[in-house]
């Protein structure tokens, strides 16, 4: 036992969960220079500031493994939909898409425009300089970065309707290159979206060849989540076999009722690859997916939303059948008329999404769209409602399991420095949260609702989140890539 010390900060009488899925206990933690200082019976210590933890639990701050938060981080850096609900880490840059990396379009090419429709936010030539951005103007929350590869091809190609060729793989690859020893933690991918659809396996290899040299990682929203769902794994671990890399598969579903039920084979797929490479995948808590709005969706969908329409703004939050009504056109010609646009889609099964989220590898990302004038609601709501709807309601998993899905698991599949486990020596991002109450509030009809039950939110030693608001503090670290480890800097527990 520890007597007289001080601490910066302590949370007193918890019920701790560590991150690692081992069992809670009641204890305290101390908290000293930004790094948890001392953990379990601390009664004998002192902090200059003191959390009551009693009948709460304590848990590593959560980590978003599959964000859209680029831009998010610089233009709103409370980051209260992701804090409100006790995330501390985003992982960005998925789908393809990323700030890093100016492509010289002025109107941004659709899912681009998911990060900024009029483009002036795409003014980083570099991903350094992004970095630096984010170094300047901290976040209240951490962030490791992906490269996306539709940015690279916007940036480089003038036809996205084809393969790239030799010397534009070339420039990828440099550009690729210089993002990684920047820090950036791999490269990420969207071949399902138009402007990156054309890129044959081949070129995705060769583009992501510096992963090999860098230790970075592939991740991945796949070719196909529907028909062919199962080459898009074999495609995506082939990819990870050849550079020898980790590779992520994003947001896992089976998409359209003709899937329904098949994650029970894209699973046993997975678990059969992850025995002979290391394979990742995450996941949202909801049966609808959400991007830009397109046709192809339609028939697979049993209901669609508009989030945002440049447009016809004002048709966000309606149904597209009704917005197809009001025009007197069909889905189809509506979906014309006010593209370019993003959009909810009901086309996922129940069962498929609890079968996934229970598989034992399964990390939760949010996917949120923050820049949608009516967003998802997975943007504000999925860490809490996998703990409270998922764990506690459903009892798909233990609190201690639903917790690592957000927190050790995640720090290991991204292998984040001294996060994701409440143990001495590692940096304190901490939630503290009611297990009886903590629930997600954002539906599909009032999507910006903060979560229940988010008590206190701690980055790197500062309470960024408390009482329902943000604290205006901003700790938020950079983390970057350093062979393989990612971390702020060199002094993170390996
Ligand atoms: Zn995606």
């Amino acid at each position: 036992m520890l007597t007289n010390k001080r601490f910066d900060l302590m949370v007193r009488d918890a019920f701790i969960i560590d991150g690692t899925r081992a069992a809670r206990f009641r204890g305290d933690i101390g908290v000293r220079a930004g790094m948890i200082a001392g953990i379990g019976d601390l009664s004998g210590a002192r902090g200059e500031v003191e959390l009551d933890g009693a009948g709460r639990i304590a848990a590593p701050g959560f980590i978003d493994a599959h964000a859209h938060d680029d831009r998010l981080l610089l233009s709103e850096p409370d980051m209260a939909p992701k804090a409100s609900q006790g995330v501390t880490t985003v992982i960005t840059g998925n789908c393809g898409i990323s700030l890093a990396c100016t492509p010289p379009r002025g109107a941004m090419t659709p899912p681009l425009d998911l990060l900024d429709g009029e483009g002036s936010w795409f003014r980083y030539p570099s991903f350094a300089a992004y970095r630096e951005a984010l170094a300047a103007k901290p976040a209240a929350v951490n962030a490791a970065c992906l490269l996306g590869h539709t940015t690279l091809r916007c940036a480089v190609m003038d036809d996205l309707q084809r393969a790239a060729g030799p010397g534009e793989i070339a420039r990828m690859r440099d550009i690729a290159r210089e993002a990684l020893a920047a820090g950036a933690i791999g490269i990420s991918t969207g071949t399902a979206y138009a402007p990156a659809a054309a890129a044959p396996t081949e070129e995705l290899i060769e583009v992501c060849r510096p992963l090999t040299e860098y230790r970075g990682l592939y991740a991945t929203h796949m070719r196909n989540e529907d028909d062919r769902v199962m080459e898009s794994i074999e495609e995506t671990c082939r990819i990870g076999r050849t550079l020898g890399v980790p590779v992520v598969i994003s947001h896992h579903k089976t998409v359209g009722q003709a899937n329904h039920g098949r994650s029970v084979e894209t699973l046993a797929l997975i678990r059969r690859r992850m025995s002979g490479q290391e394979v990742g995948l995450d996941c949202y808590p909801y049966i609808a997916s959400s991007t830009v709005l397109r046709e192809d969706r339609v028939e697979q969908s049993s209901r669609i939303i508009v989030t945002w329409s440049k447009s016809h703004p004002g048709l966000a939050g309606l149904d597209l059948e009704e917005i197809a009504r009001r025009l007197g056109v069909t889905k189809a010609v509506a979906v014309e008329r006010i593209k370019p646009a993003g959009a909810i889609y009901f086309m996922l099964d129940e069962r498929d999404v609890q079968r996934i989220l229970q598989f034992d590898e399964t990390m939760i990302g949010s996917d949120g769209l923050p820049h949608d004038v009516k967003p998802h609601p997975r943007l504000w709501g999925t860490f809490p409602r996998v703990l409270g709807r998922y764990s506690r309601e459903l009892k798909l998993f233990s609190l201690e399991t639903a917790v690592y899905k957000m927190t050790g698991l995640p720090a290991m599949k991204f292998r984040l420095a001294g996060r994701g486990v409440l143990k001495e020596g590692y940096h304190a991002d901490i939630t503290i949260f009611d297990a009886d109450t903590v629930s997600d509030s954002a539906d599909f009809e009032r999507s910006t609702l903060a979560a229940r039950g988010i008590d206190t939110v701690i980055v790197n030693g500062e309470i960024v989140w408390r009482g329902g608001g943000p604290t205006g503090k901003r700790p938020g670290r950079v983390l970057l890539n350093r062979g393989g480890r990612v971390g702020q800097n060199t002094q993170d527990v390996p």
